[in-house]
C-alpha cells in the first residue's frame, strides 16, 4: 500500500508576500528532519504541499511522527494512494480506515471529484462506498451532519486518495524564519519548554549551559546534551556551547556578600551569554524563569538579572505555573529527563539567605567590587561548542 502526507499549512498562508520564503523555510525543515527516513517527493500546489515517498519500504508511522513535530504545519493528513478504479478503492479502503472506524459510532463518505472524466459521479461514489463500509463494519451508522469518522475519497488525474480526516499539527511558524537567540539551558523542567515555546514561534535556537566541575559531574553536562537531543525534532540542529563557570562561582564566593551571590551569579551567567551571542550574531537571550518560582525568579531578582542584558531576553513561561510547564514537558519527552538527580551550577554554594528583594545598586557596587572581567574572558574562550543533532548518542 502506498501512502502520502498532505500538509495544511496554518500561520503561513496568510503571510501574504512572504508566503513562499515561509513554505519553503518549512519544506526545507521537512525534507532535513525526512532524510534519515529514505527518499521523499514534495508535490506543491495552491495552499497545500504534499510529501511523496519514492522508495517502496518506508516507514510511514515514522514520517508521519516527524511531520508532527516541524512547525508551520497547522495539520497535516496521511492518505492512501490507490489506482483509480472503484472495486480496487474500495477493496483497499476497508483495511485502511480499519482502526479509525474501530473507535466510531457514526461515519460518512465525502468524496471529491477532480477528475470529471472518472466514470462515476460524487453521490454514487459516497453511496456505494457507504454501503460497502457499513458492510465491512457493522457496528457503525450513517450521521452526514456531526459523524465521528469522515471517509474522503479524493479522485484525481493520476490517483485517488482515501483519508480519514485531519490530524492536529504542531502549529507555529517554520524554525529559521524568525531569526536566532540564545537559550541559558539548564538540567531542569522550565528551560526545555522555553526552547520549545520560542521554536513555535519560527526561532532557531542555540543553547548555553553553564558547568562547574568538580562540583558538578559529567554525567550533568550529559543530561543536557540529551536534553538538546530530546529537543531537535522541533527545534531542529542545536549548536550547544559549555561554558566552563567554576573559577567565577568560586571568585563570586570569596568575593562578594552571601546573600547576593545567586543574582550576581545569574548577571555573569548573562553576560557570558551575550557576548557568545553577539559573536554569533545572535539577537536575544532565552531563559526558563517564571515569577516567583524561586528566589531568584522574584520581580526584584528578575529586575536585577534584566539590568545586566544589552539584548531582549525571551521568558515565554514567565506567566505559567510550574502544572502547566510540566505538562508541555512531558508532551515534549524532556519530563523524564529533567527529573534525573544531577546537580546544577546553580545549586553550587546557593546561599542560606537569598536576598529575594535585592536593590539593583547594591547589586552593582557587590559586582564591581571585584574585577570579574578575565575571568568572564577566559570562560567565553575556553567554552566548549558542540553540534547536536537528530538521533545522536550519549
Ligand atoms: P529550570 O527548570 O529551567 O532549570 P529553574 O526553575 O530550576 O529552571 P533556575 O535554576 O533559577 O530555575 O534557573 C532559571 C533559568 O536560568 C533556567 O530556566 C535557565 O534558563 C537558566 N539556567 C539555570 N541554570 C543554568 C545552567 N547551569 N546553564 C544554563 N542556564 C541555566
Ligand atoms: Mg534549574
Amino acid at each position: 500500500m502506498k501512502e502520502i502526507i498532505l500538509l495544511k499549512e496554518g500561520e503561513i498562508a496568510i503571510k501574504g508576500l512572504n508566503k513562499r520564503s515561509f513554505e519553503d523555510a518549512m519544506v526545507r525543515n521537512i525534507r532535513r528532519r525526512l532524510k534519515r527516513l529514505g527518499n521523499f517527493a514534495y508535490d506543491r500546489s495552491q495552499s497545500t504541499v504534499a510529501i511523496r515517498p519514492l522508495d517502496d519500504d518506508v516507514d510511514f508511522d515514522a514520517v508521519e511522527d516527524c511531520v508532527s513535530k516541524i512547525f508551520g504545519i497547522a495539520a497535516y493528513c496521511r492518505a492512501m494512494v490507490v489506482e483509480k478504479d472503484f472495486e480496487t478503492i474500495a477493496k483497499q479502503t476497508m483495511p485502511y480506515i480499519e482502526e479509525a472506524m474501530e473507535n466510531a459510532r457514526t461515519f460518512k463518505v465525502n468524496a471529491k471529484r477532480a477528475d470529471k472524466h472518472f466514470p462515476m459521479k460524487s453521490p454514487e461514489i459516497c453511496a456505494e462506498m457507504g454501503g460497502r463500509i457499513l458492510e465491512a463494519f457493522p457496528h457503525l451508522e450513517v450521521d452526514v451532519n456531526n459523524p465521528d469518522v469522515t471517509v474522503t475519497v479524493e479522485i484525481r488525474q493520476d490517483h485517488a486518495y482515501v483519508h480519514t480526516g485531519n490530524r492536529k499539527g504542531a502549529g507555529g511558524i517554520p524554525v529559521g524564519t524568525s531569526g536566532q537567540a540564545m537559550l541559558l539551558l539548564s538540567g531542569g523542567i522550565d528551560s526545555p519548554v522555553a526552547a520549545y515555546m520560542m521554536a513555535k514561534r519560527g526561532i532557531k535556537l542555540s543553547a548555553i549551559h553553564y558547568v562547574s566541575p568538580p562540583y558538578t559531574s559529567d554525567r550533568a553536562r550529559q543530561k543536557v546534551e540529551r536534553l538538546c537531543e530530546k529537543l531537535t525534532p522541533w527545534c531542529g540542529d542545536i549548536a550547544f556551547y559549555c561554558v566552563p563557570f567554576t573559577e567565577i562561582q568560586e571568585k563570586l564566593r570569596d568575593n562578594c556578600p552571601e546573600e547576593l551571590f545567586t543574582i550576581i551569579m545569574r548577571r555573569l551567567m548573562m553576560e557570558i551569554a551575550q557576548r557568545i551571542a553577539e559573536e554569533k550574531e545572535i539577537s536575544a537571550l532565552i531563559t526558563g524563569e517564571s515569577v516567583g518560582q524561586v528566589a531568584s525568579q522574584t520581580m526584584g531578582a528578575i529586575v536585577c538579572t534584566d539590568a545586566a542584558c544589552r539584548m531582549p531576553v525571551f521568558r515565554p513561561v514567565i506567566g505559567m505555573d510550574k502544572t502547566e510547564i510540566i505538562e508541555i514537558a512531558r508532551k515534549i519527552d524532556t519530563f523524564d529527563i529533567s527529573i534525573e538527580p544531577y546537580e546544577d551550577c546553580c545549586t553550587v554554594f546557593t546561599p542560606k539567605h537569598p536576598k529575594t528583594r535585592p536593590v539593583l545598586a547594591e547589586v552593582e557596587a557587590a559586582q564591581n567590587s571585584f574585577d570579574f572581567e578575565p575571568y568572564i574572558k577566559w570562560a567565553v574562550e575556553n567554552t566548549e561548542l558542540k553540534v547536536i543533532r537528530c538521533g545522536d548518542e550519549f
